[in-house]
């Protein structure tokens, strides 16, 4: 039982690296996608609109690294 429900969190590679949690250090990682909305997309001032981000959400202190793709 995760914050998200029934997931396991699971170890994430990002760019041929083992994603860390840059505030605690952890390893495993809750998985999500967001879509980005204008609303979002404005508050941090991108004049793209409508990206999607993924989302890995540290399992031990809840620290989310956003990842913006393409
Ligand atoms: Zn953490």
């Amino acid at each position: 039982m995760g914050l998200f429900g029934q997931d396991d969190p699971e170890a994430v590679e990002v760019a041929g690296r083992q994603l860390e949690c840059r505030v605690c250090g952890h390893t495993e990682f809750w998985h999500r996608r967001a879509q980005l909305n204008t609303a979002v997309m404005s508050f941090f001032d991108f004049d793209w609109a409508n990206a999607t981000a993924d989302c890995q959400v540290c399992a031990r202190c809840g620290y989310v690294h956003w990842f913006l793709l393409p």
